[in-house]
C-alpha cells in the first residue's frame, strides 16, 4: 500500500471514531491522523493497522484499539505542554499519540520488558518521537525523577492506582488507568494532596495485567 493510501486509511478511521464519539477533541483527532500506526505493528499485521482492533506486539502483550486511544487520549484533557507519564511503553504508538499532542519531550514512559524497551526505543527515533523518554522498570514505582506530572495513563491493569504514582502526579492533576483483574473498569481519577479525590468511571476494558518486577 502507498502512503498516500495509509493516510487515507486514517483519515476514514479518524472520521469513525468521531462519529461514534471516541474522538471529541480536536487535538485528539489532529494526533489520531499523524501518528502511522501501521509502523508500530508486526510486519504481517499491517493491513489490519487500521482497522478498530488490538493487535497483538510480541511478548503476549497487544497495542490496544485505536478507539481506546482515542477516548483515553480525549478523557485526559491534555494541552501542549504537560507533563505526561505513561506506564506500559509497549509498542510505542500511545506514547506517539500522546506526544502529538503535548510535545515528545513532555512524554515519559515506563516499561517492564527491557526488550520492549529497546525494539520501541529505536521505532521511536525512527518515527521522529526520539525525544520520548523511556525507563526500563516496574511501573507501579512511577518514574519520580521527572515528576510531578500533570497526568498519567496506565496500559495495563493493576488492582488499584498504585500509590507511587498518586504522589507523582500534581494536585489537580489525573490519572486515568484499567482497574481490575478478571473485569476491569477505565477509571479517571483526580489527584489532590497525596491522595485521589474523585474518581469516574468509564467502561468496562480489557487491558493485559500489570506484570511484576523488570523481565
Ligand atoms: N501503550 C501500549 C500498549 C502496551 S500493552 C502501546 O501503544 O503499544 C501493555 C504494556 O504494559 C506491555 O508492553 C507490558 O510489557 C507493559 N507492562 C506490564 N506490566 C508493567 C509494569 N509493571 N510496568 C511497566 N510496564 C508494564
Amino acid at each position: 500500500m502507498t502512503e498516500a493510501g495509509r493516510v487515507d486509511d486514517r483519515t476514514r478511521l479518524v472520521r469513525r471514531l468521531e462519529r461514534s464519539g471516541h474522538c471529541e477533541r480536536n487535538s485528539t483527532a489532529r494526533a489520531m491522523r499523524s501518528v502511522p500506526r501501521h509502523e508500530f505493528v508486526p510486519r504481517d499485521r499491517r493491513e489490519r493497522a487500521y482497522a478498530d482492533r488490538p493487535l497483538p506486539i510480541g511478548e503476549g502483550q497487544t497495542i490496544s484499539a485505536p478507539h481506546m486511544v482515542s477516548m483515553m487520549t480525549d478523557l485526559l484533557e491534555l494541552e501542549s505542554g504537560e507533563r505526561v507519564l505513561e506506564v506500559g511503553t509497549g509498542c510505542g504508538y500511545h506514547a506517539a499519540v500522546t506526544a502529538e499532542v503535548v510535545g515528545a519531550p513532555s512524554v515519559y514512559s515506563v516499561e517492564v520488558s527491557r526488550q520492549l524497551a529497546d525494539e520501541t526505543g529505536a521505532r521511536l527515533e525512527r518515527l521522529g518521537y526520539g525525544e520520548i523518554s523511556i525507563r526500563v522498570g516496574d511501573g507501579a514505582d512511577g518514574w519520580p525523577a521527572h515528576g510531578p506530572y500533570d497526568a498519567c495513563y496506565l496500559t495495563c491493569a493493576s488492582s488499584a492506582i498504585p500509590p507511587a504514582i498518586v504522589e507523582q502526579v500534581r494536585p489537580g492533576g489525573r490519572v486515568l488507568a484499567p482497574i481490575g483483574g478478571v473485569s476491569q473498569e477505565l477509571v479517571l481519577a483526580t489527584v489532590g494532596t497525596h491522595s485521589i479525590v474523585d474518581r469516574s468511571s468509564h467502561g468496562a476494558v480489557r487491558f493485559v495485567p500489570m506484570r511484576r518486577g523488570t523481565e
